[in-house]
């Protein structure tokens, strides 16, 4: 029986027509495996929850199923702040939409399927080890409570892709709730063509934003969404120590959700100057950059709506930005750090702390987590214990600085601080321990994981994969996954071509 015969499937996209997409037929992978398979987003789908021979097939272009209608879409983009009009899938393809028993409808989404009329110079390939960290980092920050797009499974084969060296094809399978990204709306724009992009306006308010649709002005109220969902994504971002690398237009979703996913990275030690993309010499696309960027990307967009959207308006909808990023980046930190009720020395605290991070180094994920286990209790034989702060804990914070002092005086008065809160100290690290995760995709653990794949060991992805579903919990026998990285791991650099 065939797995989609229990599926709703739909083909809204593929509605719009004139210079929309191009109608592609994958190219087969040669010999193709299953890495893994994730069960409980195939379970959302209402597809079969082991992978199978003949799912492996379709997703890999050796057969094309009759409920596939795969396409490329035509997209444009800012790329590093210059506009390249030449953008669209050039070796991903739509294959059908999906609902979801959240009643959603998913796009599916073959990445790395082979050429398309948007190749340009490229192979239409994906790489192993860009596959896996996409796979990876997609259902991690899903976890973590990041809006992105997901991963539904993941496949290698023998097909030779070149890139510095020669590497196996491999076919990461997406899933989203859209595809379109702002440069879809640049390339109607741009190209004058103010009829398609009207059209894809009227798309997206059906089927992402019905809601605006009965406002006065639909269009500037999904604009207005837009801005919103995208100031709080990328608070989260720096909330949780998370880089995209490349932050071009294109690999914007209008829905405000992670979306392409290259040379990313979590801070390991905190450094707001860190850069994670090595093709960015000038750090446009900094961690401490990514909300300008936003910003920047969003005035790009509003620009392509200019045709459609009164110029005051957009710019009222943008002055909403900065606003909803500082509140919910505000939220996110008091959450992490228990200090809920605002009090006026809150933003010398905060910054003090991120002064004393940057010049300690220290490891950001650790802090907010070692920060969130005060309330444990002290052994046994230190029984002179007065306060309900473990002294062991505490020493533990006070470790991870180079500069103990400095960093005692920080906890002093942050314990101070944190004693006007109306909450017991077990009760905000309870609550603590929700908003800092212990475990998350740490650079040198995908690595890890690709090096054994790249040897057809594909065991750590699938240890990653449970791991990253509870980022929060304590996980004792994967404790080892929260230390810091190793020496070797310090200077690792993720390669750009993917
Ligand atoms: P990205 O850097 O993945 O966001 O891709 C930027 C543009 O290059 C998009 O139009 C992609 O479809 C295209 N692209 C990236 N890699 C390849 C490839 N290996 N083959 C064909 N097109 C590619
Ligand atoms: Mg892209």
């Amino acid at each position: 029986m065939s797995a989609w015969s229990s599926a709703t499937l739909q083909y809204s996209f593929h509605q719009l027509t004139d210079g929309f997409y191009h109608a592609v037929n994958p190219m087969a992978l040669n010999k193709p495996e299953w890495v893994d398979w994730n069960a409980d987003l195939a379970d959302l789908l209402s597809l079969p929850q082991e992978e199978n021979a003949q799912l492996l097939a379709e997703f890999s272009g050796q057969t094309i199923p009759q409920e596939f209608r795969p396409i490329a879409m035509k997209y444009a983009g800012h790329q590093f702040g210059h506009y390249n009009p030449d953008l669209g899938d050039g070796r991903g393809l739509l294959v059908a939409e999906i609902k979801g028993k959240d009643q959603h409808f998913y796009d599916l989404h073959i990445k790395g399927a082979g050429l398309t009329p948007y190749s340009r110079q490229g192979d239409g390939r994906a790489v192993l080890r860009s596959s896996i960290r996409e796979y990876l980092c997609s259902e991690a920050l899903h976890h973590l409570g990041i809006p992105t797009s997901r991963a539904l499974g993941l496949i290698n084969s023998r097909t030779p892709v070149y890139r510095e060296k020669t590497e196996t094809g491999a076919i990461c399978i997406r899933v989203a709730q859209s595809h379109v990204r702002f440069g879809h709306f640049e390339h109607f724009f741009y190209t004058g063509q103010h009829e398609q992009l009207k059209q894809l306006l009227d798309y997206c308010i059906q089927h992402y934003f019905p809601e605006q649709q009965h406002q006065q002005k639909p269009y500037l109220a999904m604009f207005e969404q837009v801005v919103l969902s995208t100031a709080q994504l990328i608070a989260k971002w720096n909330a949780f120590g998370f880089a995209h690398g490349v932050l071009n237009t294109d690999n914007m979703s209008i829905l405000g959700q992670t979306f392409d996913f290259g040379p990313f990275g979590f801070l390991d030690a905190y450094q707001p100057n860190y850069i994670c993309n090595h093709s960015d010499y000038q750090g446009r696309y900094s961690f401490a950059n990514q909300p300008n960027i936003g910003l920047w990307n969003l005035t790009a967009l509003a620009h392509a709506l200019s045709p459609f959207i009164e110029r005051a308006d957009l710019d009222a909808a943008l002055a909403q930005y900065d606003p909803e990023l500082n509140h919910e980046y505000s939220q996110l930190m008091r959450a992490k750090t228990g200090l809920n009720n605002k009090q006026p020395e809150d933003g010398e605290l905060f910054n003090q702390l991120f002064a004393l991070m940057a010049e300690n180094k220290v490891d950001y994920t650790r802090f907010f987590r070692q920060l969130s286990m005060l309330d444990l209790p002290d052994l046994p034989d230190q029984s002179t214990q007065q306060s309900k702060i473990s002294k062991n804990a505490q020493q533990q914070v006070l470790d991870l600085f180079i500069d103990r002092n400095a960093a005692k005086y920080w906890l002093d008065k942050y314990l101070t601080r944190a004693e006007q809160e109306p909450a017991s100290t077990e009760q905000r690290c309870q609550s603590m321990r929700l908003a800092n995760p212990k475990y998350i995709l740490r650079n040198h653990l995908a690595q890890i994981a690709i090096d054994k794949a790249e040897d057809s060991d594909y065991s750590e992805v699938k240890i990653l994969m449970e791991l990253l579903k509870n980022p929060y919990k304590e996980q004792p026998k994967y404790d080892h996954y929260a230390n810091l990285p190793p020496s070797w791991a310090q200077d690792l650099e993720i390669s750009c071509s993917s």
